[in-house]
């Protein structure tokens, strides 16, 4: 039981993540460890997202449910030429056309911030890499701002270089490799891997967007990380140190769901062929370390020559697989990205899920002994805290930097050899080199040799998240500092009375 004056003294955090699953799934976990510290979560979202928070409800043993509250704003879609309803960036992401509009949406949710913050006075806000101008809403009533992107130390430190030094205008060619200045590791990057973002000499609606996240960084009160010191110390040290951000590093944040219902039911919005219990019991069925697992996150849209070469690499590689794929059977329609024949042939040898997949309930299942995935950074993390290799194939937004932490500094997976980032599309990959990625992470002494170190980085991730781990240490100082703010604004405002 907490006593009157502890309640009395419960800070309140605001989290306000981007329209995108990656980014919603974290922040849910995010509230959640918020809410097992004692403090009061609210979650600010749009109507579309808000049946994904409330059924990933937070009724845990460790968790309160008056803890966590959700509120909901308006998107205006249609006021930016969306179509109705159009407010997740899943429905944008492709669309060159939609995508502009969408952030410009993002940009009028200002004002509805704004009442939200006057009313509730929160102590925090925690608000997504992808909203500068929260910084300033959040100033406007003496609240700190503090920022979310979503990735590691590695990648943030990587994007602030290039974004700093500029590199990239420095080659001839798209191709020509240069390395990126003052970050540790000799890290050989091209202009063809870079984000488009980053890439362009144009100034559009996203580079301006880029440009002024990056301008509120400067004016915010820092970032939380969704990592712990143990996997990237060069790093973790590097951007605070080094390039001098104020961050908190609180992660593995996903680490924070323990039963097995809460993981099956993490991020789940669209119907699936299979549920976790179906998942689990047949892997249940195999030797541990003997099946592949794989996804490319929530967003990745491979056309269909892509997905058959999939689907012909994994079977060449005599692997069994889970392998999640994003589109739903159609009784009677011929499925071009489907080999002749292939389900049959797989029948109890691989596993094609439809749909929405319990990721962190298969991952994490002894039987997986190898990950091929985007490298989306929620991905990559739950594939590190489950002890097993990847095959790395980055296709967009900071995964490229992902994979280089992974094979380069890591040691725990092989690329699969894209060069090229292409929004959700992704560079070709031929069914040799998919075959030849999954053999070299799934047997041999290679494998063995990275799924040892992957083991025991997640040995260290488990106990960064235990009472006095790097990650709980980090989670104190960081109640420690808002809870002095809000002490030193309450004087301010007395002495102003
Ligand atoms: N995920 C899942 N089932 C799926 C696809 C994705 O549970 O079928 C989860 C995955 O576990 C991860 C998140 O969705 O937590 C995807 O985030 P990530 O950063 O890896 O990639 P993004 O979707 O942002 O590209």
């Amino acid at each position: 039981m907490k006593s009157k004056n502890h309640h009395h003294q419960q800070l309140h955090i605001f989290l306000f993540p981007f329209m995108a699953q990656g980014h919603i799934i974290p922040t849910i976990d995010m509230a959640k460890l918020f809410a097992s510290r004692g403090l009061k979560a609210t979650i600010i979202t749009t109507p579309f997202h808000a049946p994904l928070l409330s059924s990933n409800t937070f009724q845990n043993d460790t968790v309160s449910e008056s803890h966590i509250d959700v509120l909901t704003i308006e998107f205006p879609s249609v006021e930016n030429g969306l179509p109705q309803g159009c407010e997740s960036f899943h429905m944008v992401a492709s669309s060159s056309d939609l995508l502009p509009k969408f952030f410009k949406a993002t940009t009028m949710l200002d004002s509805q911030l704004d009442h939200l913050l006057k009313r509730h006075r929160p102590d925090c806000l925690v608000a997504d890499f992808f909203f500068p101008w929260a910084t300033d809403v959040a100033g406007r009533y003496g609240i700190p701002r503090l920022i979310f992107h979503g990735t590691c130390y590695f990648s943030l430190c990587a994007t602030l270089c290039v974004y700093r030094y500029a590199p990239h205008k420095h080659v001839s060619s798209d191709s020509e490799t240069f390395v990126i200045p003052n970050l540790p590791g000799d890290i050989k990057f091209t202009r063809n891997q870079l984000p488009e973002f980053q890439k362009n000499n144009v100034e559009n609606v996203i580079t301006k967007l880029f440009k002024a996240s990056k301008e509120a960084e400067e004016r915010s009160y820092g970032t939380v990380v969704n990592s712990f010191y143990e996997l990237e110390p060069v790093y973790a040290d590097h951007y605070r140190k080094g390039l001098g951000v104020e961050a908190w590093h609180i992660g593995p944040l996903f680490l924070y769901n323990k039963s097995n219902e809460d993981k099956a039911k993490r991020g789940f919005m669209e119907p699936s062929n299979i549920d976790g219990h179906e998942c689990l019991k047949w892997l249940n069925a195999k030797r541990p370390n003997s099946v592949v697992y794989v996804c490319f996150g929530s967003l990745a849209d491979f056309n269909d020559a892509q997905l058959l070469e999939i689907a012909l690499g994994l079977e060449a590689s005599g692997k069994e697989f889970v392998w999640v794929v994003k589109k739903e059977k159609q009784e009677g329609v011929k499925e071009d990205w489907l080999p002749e024949g292939f389900e049959k042939r797989i029948e109890g040898k691989g596993l094609i899920v439809r749909g929405w997949a319990p990721q962190v309930l298969i991952v994490g299942h002894e039987a997986i002994g190898g990950f091929v995935t985007h490298c989306g950074w929620n991905s990559t993390l739950e594939g590190v805290c489950a002890g097993v290799p990847m095959v790395t194939w980055p296709v967009s937004a900071e995964q490229f930097y992902n994979e280089r932490l992974v094979t380069q500094i890591l040691g725990i997976g092989v690329g699969v050899g894209t060069q090229r980032w292409t929004r959700l599309v992704g560079d070709s990959v031929k069914r040799e080199a998919i075959e030849k990625a999954v053999n070299r992470i799934m047997e041999g002494e290679e494998a063995e040799e990275m799924r040892s170190k992957a083991s025991a980085l997640g040995e260290m991730a488990r106990k960064a998240i235990q009472e006095d781990g790097s990650s709980y240490l980090e989670l104190n100082a960081l109640i420690e500092e808002l809870r002095l703010h809000r002490t030193d604004c309450g004087s301010n405002l007395q002495s102003m009375g």
